[in-house]
């Protein structure tokens, strides 16, 4: 590499209605005249400049959603997206009905082609204003959420911060912690109630206009999933049922058996180590500092991408007031270098969501050089794959994160959190089925409806004192459900996989870190299942997959 990347050169011209209406007038004249290279060559272009822009915009909201500069630009991108995807859909369609069929198939691939023709299905200028205020909602969702200030024994923080007290060793402050979390959502459950009510109907509404009989065919569409339906995604949860569920209530029956509690409650469930659960070994500068040398033993390409990121501002993984939640990796497609956010509390999940973005990470920067934007990610269960992996493929280096003497503990904690996110993933997919079925269902109605699939999948959750939850409200702290409909059992699918390659990498660490860079290298050339098949993993559909890692697991545990 001749230059360092650096996040602060980064630029992208900001579009307009016109200059949109330019570009895209521009590669119409180009398909006129039969320069199909050309005009593709061109749309590409200008794709990976609109998203880069976009992702910028994104990215800066995230990071301070009480900055009014940093909202007006994400209303201003809000507002533009729906145009760009008329035009997008526009070329797609044209595109679909050249008939030179074959010297398109030759210059994109068959992939993604089916991606276009799927595509193309999930948009109509009809529905151009409904997604402007889809994506006002989320925002107001993300900003509420941003905006709490929660005290905890004198001490006051955000959703993110309350992290740390919700494990503590010390029972009565994690029952503190979650009462005062759920008392957050308690005051706001109207708020929340309200946006999701139109959510819903904005979806439901969009899906009949595009023919589809309600939102979740069309969602399907959206996530851009060619290659499973519905289905099969049922089937999965009813593995996850049948052979997870009463491995994750022995495992708790265990923890409550050994703590002496006479029942466990919600807020013990978090404490997964009993002499508590390893923390980082250091704050913020540390983790950076030592992820240097856990990537460069894990893997060398891997430590220079890291080098790369850490030096070159591609990183944001500190809590602050205000700050948007949870953890993403987003791309500039004109750099081709991604970037890593999160909020670090000090917990375990600072090391698992610092390896899991990572992942992203290190796939879209793999895939860099793939022709077409369409490829640069693949459809988000595969891409969990690659984030989900790293978690496991770091077990060996977790000394240098957590200390020599907690590494063990930091592995058996992780293992059991994973098997223990199973259940919860399915639910949270399970509940945006039933919604989106019902779509007129009330907010009680919904609540009672969490309730009911929580007791299927997480039958020993007790939520004791705390009304909120124990009411039903426990989905609305869930951001995937508001702001990514149905985008949640991606995780549950590619932690089917992600659990081949830890099972691989114990027997045979190379071939696994081989097999993991060539997955990441084939970004989204393919659909899920074929990415699955290339990586010599099994799919998550077949039976007897999720079965096979979880006794290997369970083996493990003792
Ligand atoms: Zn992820």
């Amino acid at each position: 590499m001749t230059h360092m990347p650096r996040f602060s050169e980064i630029r992208a011209d900001r579009p307009t209605r016109d200059s949109l209406a330019a570009s895209y007038a521009a590669i119409a004249a180009l398909l006129d005249q039969g320069a199909l290279d050309a005009a593709l060559s061109a749309w590409d272009q200008e794709r990976r400049r609109y998203d880069s822009w976009s992702a910028l915009v994104q990215l800066a909201f995230s990071r301070d959603t009480t900055s009014e500069t940093a909202r007006a630009e994400r209303d201003y991108a809000d507002a533009l997206g729906p145009e760009a995807t008329d035009h997008d859909t526009r070329i797609k369609r044209r595109l679909l009905a050249l008939p030179e069929r074959e010297a398109l198939e030759r210059a994109v691939g068959a992939h993604v082609i089916r991606l276009w023709e799927n595509d193309v299905t999930t948009f109509d200028p009809a529905i151009a204003a409904d997604l402007e205020a889809e994506a006002k909602l989320c925002a107001r969702y993300t900003e509420l959420l941003a905006s709490a200030r929660i005290t905890v024994r004198g001490e006051t923080t955000n959703l993110s911060g309350l992290a740390p007290f919700g494990e503590s060793l010390d029972r009565a402050l994690r029952h503190e912690a979650e009462q005062a979390r759920w008392a957050f959502f308690a005051e706001n459950a109207g708020a929340l109630d309200e946006i999701y009510d139109q959510l819903v109907a904005l979806r439901h509404g969009m899906a009949r206009k595009l023919g589809d009989p309600s939102y979740t065919t069309l969602a399907y569409r959206r996530m851009r999933r060619v290659d499973y339906g519905p289905e099969q995604v049922a089937r999965f949860r009813a593995q996850v049922v049948q052979h997870v569920v009463p491995l994750v209530g022995r495992l708790l029956e265990q923890r409550r058996a050994a703590q002496g509690w006479d029942r466990l409650r919600s807020w013990d469930e978090n404490l997964i180590d009993p002499a508590g659960n390893p923390k980082p070994a250091g704050d913020h500068d540390f983790l950076v500092a030592q992820a240097r040398t856990m990537f460069d033993r894990l893997d060398p390409e891997m430590g220079a991408f890291y080098r790369m990121m850490s030096d070159g501002g591609f990183m944001d993984l500190k809590n602050r007031p205000g700050k948007a939640g949870g953890g993403f990796c987003t791309s500039f497609p004109t750099e081709g270098v991604p970037f890593i956010f999160a909020n670090f509390n000090g917990t375990h999940g600072d090391i698992n969501v610092f390896t899991h973005e990572m992942g992203h990470a290190f796939q879209n920067w793999k895939s860099r050089d793939l022709p077409g934007i369409d490829v640069l990610w693949p459809t988000m269960e595969a891409a969990e794959i690659n984030s989900m992996a790293l978690e496991f493929l770091t077990y060996p280096q977790m000394a240098l994160m957590v200390g020599d003497a907690a590494a063990d503990r930091f592995r058996r904690m992780h293992l059991i959190g994973s098997l223990a996110f199973l259940p919860y993933g399915v639910c949270v997919d399970h509940f945006q089925h039933e919604i989106y079925a019902n779509p007129a269902m009330s907010p009680a109605e919904r609540n009672a409806t969490w309730r009911r699939l929580e007791t299927l999948y997480m039958p020993w959750r007790d939520y004791g004192d705390l009304a909120h939850p124990a009411g039903g409200g426990r989905w609305q702290a869930q951001l995937h459900i508001y702001r990514l409909p149905f985008y949640y059992i991606d995780y549950t699918l590619a932690l089917c996989c992600a659990m081949q390659f830890w099972i691989a990498a114990r027997d045979a660490p190379d071939d696994a870190m081989w097999r993991y860079r060539d997955l990441a290298a084939l970004g989204g050339s393919a659909p899920f299942t074929a990415l699955v098949a290339s990586a010599g993993l099994v799919s998550p559909f077949e039976d007897g997959a999720l079965e096979g890692v979880v006794r290997v697991a369970e083996n493990l545990l003792g």
